[in-house]
């Protein structure tokens, strides 16, 4: 099959690589739809200690089934599917307090190499975190399960949710927090440079907007009728994570939602923290109730990817399009590999 490999760091290749088959437990899927995400260029940019290269890359997928595993009764050939990344055991202390998230087991075998004809899912994503795509969503929006389900545990990180959230960054994520605000009332002001399209966007999601190539970052706090309760980061930067406390009113929570750096440290006002009782929150990955939620969501049309979709092409087109993601042009893109490769 069609596979794009990352090789080493800053480096990736077409390959022609062995099918995957499904061992016990697993199901493998022939890509219908892939999208490309930031963390496929910082991977490609600064690796991972967790993931070896080479390494088939993309996670973020919409599939047929076609071949199952031995043990699989939940699901048939011909299902169209998304999986989430990981597959929590269930067990684990973390699983038993809630965080299934960050189950070590469930990270250990993911769900990755959508950049690919085809695709394994592992046993544990198989048996609890593998979703259905109903009729009628298409595969390109179905394939957005994985970023909104993140930002869906991220609301769960804020509750009780009150107050104004501001966004801070308007990428995919940055505006699917502005998508899904408005679908549960919670009025929200986003921050970011603009270009591609990406302030404009945010308005279609009922955001207000503030332009920071225009206007310097402590605007929002003044601007708003009284500062926002609730900030959440959606750009990684540790700057971005040492201002945010300033831009929340006291009482206020932010969630540092973007990942920085690996070796990044934070530099913050102790005083702020403790006399305005400024609430610090990490949010990482979701979990499959978190997924589930952010399918039956993408499913009622409550969030509306589409205006995200840069462009649509084969694989072929992936370096252009990767390299376009870096150069932060455009939001995402999704490629088909081509049915007549297949
Ligand atoms: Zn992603
Ligand atoms: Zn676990």
């Amino acid at each position: 099959m069609r596979a794009f490999v990352q090789t080493e760091v800053g480096r990736f290749e077409e390959r022609d690589l062995p099918p995957p088959r499904a061992g016990p437990g697993e199901v493998v899927l022939r890509v219908r739809a892939a999208l490309t995400c930031g963390t496929d260029v910082k991977l490609l940019e600064r690796a991972h200690p967790r993931i070896t290269l080479p390494v088939t890359m993309g996670h973020e997928a919409c599939g047929e089934i076609v071949e199952v595993g031995h043990g699989v009764e939940r699901y048939e050939i011909g299902d169209r599917v998304v999986p989430g990344i990981s597959g929590p055991c269930g067990a684990c202390p973390e699983c038993r307090r809630g965080f299934e998230n960050l189950c070590a087991i469930g990270h250990a075998d993911r769900t990755w190499g959508a950049f690919a004809e085809f695709l394994r899912v592992p046993a544990g994503v198989v048996a609890g975190n593998l979703h259905r795509a109903p009729p009628g969503l298409s595969d390109e929006i179905a394939a957005f399960l994985d970023p909104l389900a993140s930002v869906v545990h991220g609301w769960s990180r804020l509750a009780p949710v009150q107050g104004t959230l501001l966004i801070y960054g308007a990428g995919a994520l940055g505006l699917l927090w502005a998508a899904t605000a408005r679908a549960r009332g919670v009025p929200v002001i986003v921050a970011a440079r603009g270009g591609a399209g990406r302030l404009e966007a945010a308005r279609r999601y009922g955001a207000d907007v503030l332009d920071l190539e225009r206007d310097a970052p402590h605007r929002p706090a003044e601007r708003a009728e009284e500062p926002p309760a609730m900030a959440v980061d959606c750009t990684g930067d540790p700057e971005v994570w040492t201002l945010l406390p300033d831009l929340v009113a006291s009482g206020g929570k932010v969630l540092l939602f973007g990942g920085c750096a690996p070796g990044t440290t934070v530099t913050w006002d102790a005083a702020r923290l403790h006399y305005s009782e400024i609430s610090l929150l990490g949010s990482f990955h979701y979990t499959p109730g978190d997924a589930r939620e952010a399918m039956r969501m993408l499913a009622a049309g409550e969030v509306d990817p589409a205006p995200l979709l840069t462009e649509r092409g084969t694989l072929s087109d992936l370096p252009r399009f990767l390299a376009a993601q870096a150069r932060s042009e455009g939001i995402r893109y999704a490629v088909r590999p081509k049915l007549d490769s297949v």
